[in-house]
C-alpha cells in the first residue's frame, strides 16, 4: 500500500515541572504558544525523560510492523502516551499493548492507533476534518490533533469523557472537539467528515457514519465480536462505499446510547 505524509507543519505536547507547553516546529522551545495548570504535577520528574527514549522506542517499533507515514509517527513520537494512564501503569505506557483506562475499557495499541491513522492519509486530498467514535482516555484524539486540521471526538461514558475533556484541554489540543454522546449515531452538525475512526467494535459499521463521510473520504473500523478485523470503507459517491479488510484486531464492544 502506497502511504504519504500529511501535514507538514507539527507541535509537540511536552510535560515540563509546572506547566504544559505547546512548541512550534523548528522553534527553540523558548516561547511557550500556551501555558496550562500542574496537570503533570503528580507524575515523577524523571517519567519525564525516561519517557521520552520510551516513546522513540515505541515509534520505531511501529515503523519495524510496517507503518511509513512520517506525520502519523511524528505525531506518536509527540504525545505522552504515559500521561493517559493511571499513574501505577505509568510505567507500561510505552509497551504496543492496550491498557486499562477503568470503566471496562482501554487505551488503545499504539501500533493501532498509527495504522488506523496512517490508513485514512491515504486520500488524495489529505483529510482535514475527522471524526472518531470513542475518545476514551483522548490519547487517538491528542494524536489526531497532530496529524489533521480538526479532530471531533464522540465518547458515550460520561466519566471517560469528562476526563478526556479536561486532559485534552490541559494539553492544549485546541482543535479536538468532544461530545458525550453516542458515536453510532456519528456528529450530523459537523458532517460530513474527510476520515472517521472508530476505536470501539461492532457487528456492522453503522449507516449513520458512512452517510457522514465525504465523497471520496475513508471509514476505518474494527468489525465483529470474539474475532474481529479493521475494516475500510472508502466512500466512491453518494451512494457506494468499497469495502476492503484488513488486519486481524482486538477492540473493545461498540455499544449503543450512553452511560452516565
Ligand atoms: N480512542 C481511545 C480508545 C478508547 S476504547 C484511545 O485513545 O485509547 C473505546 C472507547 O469507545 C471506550 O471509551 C468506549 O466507551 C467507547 N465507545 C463504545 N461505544 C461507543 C459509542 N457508541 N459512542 C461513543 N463511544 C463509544
Amino acid at each position: 500500500m502506497k502511504k504519504k505524509a500529511l501535514f507538514a507543519s507539527m507541535s509537540e505536547i511536552r510535560p515540563s515541572n509546572s506547566n504544559t507547553r505547546i512548541i512550534a516546529p523548528g522553534s527553540s522551545g523558548r516561547t511557550p504558544v500556551a501555558t496550562a495548570a500542574p496537570f503533570y504535577a503528580e507524575y515523577p520528574e524523571n517519567l519525564g525523560l525516561t519517557s521520552e527514549r520510551l516513546r522513540l522506542r515505541m515509534v520505531d517499533r511501529v515503523r519495524s510492523q510496517g507503518v511509513t507515514d512520517e506525520t502519523v509517527l511524528a505525531a506518536l513520537a509527540s504525545v505522552h502516551r504515559h500521561l493517559f494512564v493511571d499513574q501505577a501503569l505509568a510505567s507500561r505506557a510505552y509497551e504496543d499493548a492496550a491498557l486499562p483506562i477503568g470503566h471496562a475499557q482501554t487505551i488503545s495499541q499504539p501500533w493501532v492507533v498509527a495504522r488506523m491513522l496512517a490508513a485514512v492519509c491515504e486520500t488524495s486530498p489529505k483529510p482535514i476534518k475527522v471524526l472518531e467514535v470513542g475518545t476514551g482516555c483522548g490519547y487517538q484524539a491528542a494524536v489526531m490533533s497532530k496529524v489533521f486540521g480538526q479532530v471531533y471526538s464522540i465518547e458515550r461514558v460520561r466519566p471517560l469523557y469528562d476526563t478526556a475533556k479536561e486532559r485534552l484541554r490541559q494539553m492544549g489540543c485546541r482543535n479536538v472537539h468532544l461530545l458525550f454522546g453516542d458515536g453510532m449515531l456519528g456528529w450530523a452538525a459537523h458532517a460530513p467528515f474527510d476520515a472517521i475512526v472508530v476505536a470501539a467494535a461492532g457487528l456492522k459499521i453503522p449507516q449513520a457514519l458512512l452517510e457522514q463521510l465525504t465523497v471520496g473520504g475513508r471509514l476505518i473500523a474494527p468489525e465483529g465480536q470474539a474475532q474481529q478485523r479493521l475494516m475500510m470503507m472508502t466512500r466512491q459517491s453518494s451512494q457506494q462505499w468499497v469495502r476492503q479488510e484488513l488486519e486481524a484486531v482486538r477492540f473493545v464492544p461498540l455499544k449503543p446510547g450512553v452511560q452516565s
